[in-house]
């Protein structure tokens, strides 16, 4: 019998909590295998710190582990609040200012409050807190409080019914995502994101080198699910950010646009992380909601590649446990999944490349194999192997610890890094690597197939694409 090899990647957000290296080992352990630093919190100095704390972490654990720094993009806060926080009564007046000095409270960025007009909402601290524009004017806005509440410092502020004219990626996104490269940085979330230019924008200012960060398109507006088609032709990767967009959006509408993005990332062959609030009755307490246990298994059958944790992880109680938690509750869904009956159409890449990630598909089905060994020097292959769920583990080989911290986030994927590239498919098979490493990697206890693929012997007019059965443990 084998156990399950879980395939769907955990992001885990670092934090206060696993500060302590002890703690981030076991986050580690537990099975996180990308670490997000939330570029929102802290300063450069701490955003170093995080960096190094994590690379420590990945020497000893001895695997490679992917790092997400998080751009905080334009988001919308409260000052005016540094004498501490103020309840806000129903049926409150409050003058809004665009500027510090004018009015009750005011916000961080200036000339958003004039796309506001009558009877729109203004949402503080993800909604808790509710206010209904009355009357507006070029630098505030006067307000009637819907929702009681305390506000304070630096809380977060959303207008969900103007499509404020926000600069993306900011001038201080562009800083970040510079130092982000210098520190071989593998993952850049984008917040708030509309439109594909902003993207591009973004990509402009990494020096375009095959090192640099992938970019991952965070979806947390309506903009951006209008655009999502363009916007995903020009990330690597998407964030469905549940946060922002279950405020931004009739929160009812966030699982169906959950799903639409999942699929359309599936189909465009981009990985997807489903992120926000998936455990979070686990910051508190050692075992999740059973809600949140349906949550995650919804995301892993609907598709993601990956699913995130934030407070839990960041400020919780129970930070590797709350890993542990979702990497069970993700290994029993996928060990009940269905294989897939059709081979998603793959368009856009070498038909050759195709042509292989098919056969490889249905010589697993029809073999009953139980694993996948691929060469892999960038990831593109072991991306295209993962997009195509195979059901089974895709062993990743690669001489690039840059790569293979890249392949942390797509399912099913293990990356394993060799100090050379091994020879072609047909001279070195699985790469030199012996059945009782293989057997370990697949958890397979006796023999089983392996489907062999990847580039063969042959000069460059000429390449080769090879893929081998083979049989080990036996
Ligand atoms: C979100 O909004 O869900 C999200 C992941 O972004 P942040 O944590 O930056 O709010």
């Amino acid at each position: 019998m084998s156990s399950h090899r879980r395939g769907t990647s955990i992001i885990a957000t670092v934090g206060p909590a696993v500060e302590d290296p002890a703690r981030l080992d076991r986050l580690v352990a537990a099975g996180a295998s990308v670490l997000r630093v939330n570029l929102s919190h802290g300063d450069r100095d701490s955003h170093d710190a995080w960096i190094d704390r994590i690379r420590d972490a990945e020497a000893r654990a001895g695997h490679a582990i992917g790092i997400l720094a998080d751009l905080p993009g334009p988001k919308l806060r409260l000052t005016g609040l540094s004498g501490g926080p103020r309840h806000l009564e129903v049926g409150e007046s409050i003058t809004l200012g665009d500027t510090e000095g004018i009015g009750d409270l005011h916000v961080t960025i200036p000339g958003l409050l004039a796309s506001l007009a009558p009877g729109h909402r203004v949402l503080i601290d993800d909604g808790l807190v509710r206010l209904l524009v009355e009357t507006v004017s070029k630098d505030h806005a006067v307000c009637r409080v819907m929702t009681s509440g305390a506000v304070s410092q630096g809380k977060g502020v959303n207008l969900p019914d103007s499509n404020p004219p926000l600069q993306v990626p900011t001038d201080g996104d562009m800083e970040k995502a510079i130092w982000a490269q210098s520190r071989d940085i593998d993952f850049l979330g984008q917040s708030f994101v509309g439109t594909a230019d902003e993207l591009r924008t973004l990509r402009a200012v990494l020096p375009g080198h095959e090192t640099d960060p992938l970019i991952i398109a965070k979806i947390e507006r309506p903009i951006a699910v209008n655009n999502l088609e363009s916007i995903m032709q020009e990330a690597d990767a998407v964030m469905v950010a549940r946060g922002d967009l279950g405020v931004e959006m009739e929160i009812a509408t966030v699982p169906v646009v959950q799903q639409q993005i999942l699929q359309l990332a599936r189909h465009l062959g981009r990985p997807c992380i489903v992120a926000t609030q998936m455990l979070q009755s686990m910051i508190e307490s050692a075992s999740p909601t059973r809600a949140e246990a349906g949550d995650v298994a919804t995301a892993i059958r609907d598709g993601a590649d990956a699913v995130m944790l934030s407070g839990e992880t960041s400020i919780g109680n129970w930070p590797d446990l709350a890993v542990s938690t979702m990497a069970r509750i993700a290994e029993v869904t996928e060990s009940h999944m269905d294989q897939e009956t059709d081979f998603p159409e793959d368009k856009g890449v070498d038909p050759a490349v195709a042509a292989l990630c098919e056969a490889t598909w249905s010589t697993v089905v029809r073999l009953g194999a139980l694993g996948v060994l691929c060469r892999s020097r960038r990831g593109i292959w072991a991306a295209r192997l993962s997009r195509a769920r195979l059901g089974v583990p895709i062993i990743a080989v690669t001489d690039s610890p840059t790569a293979a911290r890249r392949m942390a986030l797509l399912r099913d994927v293990f990356p394993v890094v060799l100090d050379a590239m091994p020879a072609a498919v047909d001279a070195a098979p699985c790469c030199g690597l012996d059945d009782a490493t293989l057997q370990a990697m697949l958890r397979v206890p006796s023999s089983c197939i392996l489907i062999e693929v990847g580039s063969g012997s042959g000069d460059a007019s000429h390449p080769a694409l090879h893929l081998a059965v083979r049989t080990i443990g036996r």
